[in-house]
């Protein structure tokens, strides 16, 4: 390697950013309703909307027309995929991986979606209309942007549109300034993340990247490289039914136990009263509710792994109690791995990290290091064997009607992205 690179300065890269266009290419997919649909969570239906399949169609011919971009793709399962070949000489050119996702999350409506843009926002809180109104509070490092929002009927979808259009718009700007170089870049938006589905598919010796990150984060800056360690805990309580009227020594009741179980669960052990760094137990729903037989589905969640089957021991622990205080139930736990914490995974290449920070912090920013409560695409892919921490798209409150992103963010957001892959050229052994 020969080369010598020197980071271009925040200004010179930020410059090539055309922010507009890249503004218009979010808008026009916000507008296109892509919710993924929790009840096909459980099969093999991916993506489970079709307008997952209508957007990665549009992002297809997007992506046409950027030149210099191959490899350009939409698989069956609605993932779109594409390669930017690096421009630097030598061998052993890393091949860094874009990542963000197709689908919005369907906790607030999401049909009609009217992208609105509020110009050189001058503080106050911002009226959307009917009746949602986002904070002055939320928007105090925002003055003079200009903010996009919703009507207040809707979701934005931000999360993660931002993040496909922030991609598209680094293409854009390679593919414009030969000059900047550039690892070999592949790029990939799947579908049926919110439902926790996308990357289950996702081919990553096929996608043939050494690391890569997601850009489904919120605040330009920030890094995530930690999640949670995740488990589904299903206890069935069965007991036995006999007519009210001659139970006596007879029944025993199944909901009777379980609601004794829920009693006993630690109170300040929930999400509710957890922040930080602090895991918990969470029951989330009932199932078979009657005297025979009740079923409580618990999530358990904690950054450390030991700390996650520590927590589970005790929800064993619990459930002996209960059993012996209700004569004749018997209870059965199940636990189910669902993600682990990439962090783990992230450590073998450290550099990953490491060039995501120098990339923020040569667009002028701070570093905002933060652990997850909750897991990402990356999550998943880290622990598959591809180490994906996540960067911030610029979106805040989401999954809310409150979300919004503002132009700027999604400029710096973009300029971090390219510093970021600029990083990774400078630091090639000479
Ligand atoms: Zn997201």
């Amino acid at each position: 390697m020969s080369t010598e690179i020197k980071a271009m300065t925040t200004s010179q890269v930020s410059n090539f950013i055309n922010t507009q266009r890249m503004i218009g290419s979010f808008i026009k997919m916000a507008k296109i309703n892509t919710v993924s649909d929790e009840s096909k969570a459980e099969t093999n239906e991916i993506p489970s909307t079709k307008s997952q399949i209508e957007l990665a169609h549009i992002l297809q011919d997007d992506l046409k027309q950027i030149s210099g971009l191959v490899e350009i793709d939409v698989d069956k399962n609605a993932v779109v995929t594409a390669t930017f070949p690096s421009n630097v000489q030598g061998t052993n050119i890393p091949t860094v991986g874009l990542l963000a996702h197709l689908d919005i999350a369907d906790d607030v409506p999401t049909d009609n979606i009217q992208p609105t843009i509020h110009e050189n926002y001058q503080g106050g809180d911002l009226k959307l209309g009917h009746g949602t109104v986002i904070p002055a509070s939320d928007l105090i490092e925002h003055i003079g942007e200009d903010i996009i929002t919703t009507d207040g009927r809707t979701l934005l979808g931000a999360d993660d549109k931002a993040g496909i259009a922030e991609i598209v718009e680094v293409l854009t700007v390679y593919s414009e300034h030969p000059e900047l170089q550039r690892p070999n870049i592949k790029i990939a938006f799947t579908p049926d993340e919110e439902i926790s589905r996308g990357c289950d598919f996702f081919d990553i010796q096929k996608f043939g990247a050494d690391a890569a990150y997601t850009i489904d984060g919120s605040k330009p800056g920030e890094i995530e490289n930690e999640t949670f360690n995740a488990h589904m805990v299903k206890i069935t309580f069965s007991g036995k039914d006999v007519h009210p009227g001659y139970a006596k020594g007879k029944m025993v009741n199944s909901l009777r136990a379980l609601a004794d179980f829920i009693a006993r669960l630690p109170r300040d052990e929930a999400p509710e009263t957890t922040s930080g760094r602090q895991g918990y137990i969470h029951p989330i729903s009932i199932e078979d509710k009657s005297v025979s037989k009740s079923t409580l589905t618990m999530i358990v969640r904690d950054f450390d792994y030991e700390g996650s089957l520590n927590r589970i021991e005790r929800i064993k622990q619990i459930a002996k109690e209960v059993e012996k205080l209700n004569m004749g139930c018997s209870i059965e736990v199940n636990v189910k791995e669902q993600y682990r914490n990439m962090k783990e995974a992230i450590d073998k290449k450290p550099e990953v990290v490491e060039y995501a920070k120098q990339g923020i912090q040569d667009s002028g920013l701070q570093v905002i290091d933060k652990p997850i409560r909750g897991g990402t695409d990356g999550s998943r892919l880290s622990l598959r064997g591809l180490p994906t921490p996540n960067l911030g798209a610029g979106g805040q409150n989401f999954h809310s009607l409150r979300e919004f992103v503002t132009a700027q963010d999604m400029k710096k957001c973009a300029t971090v992205i390219i510093n970021t892959l600029s990083a990774w050229v400078r630091n090639l052994k000479k």
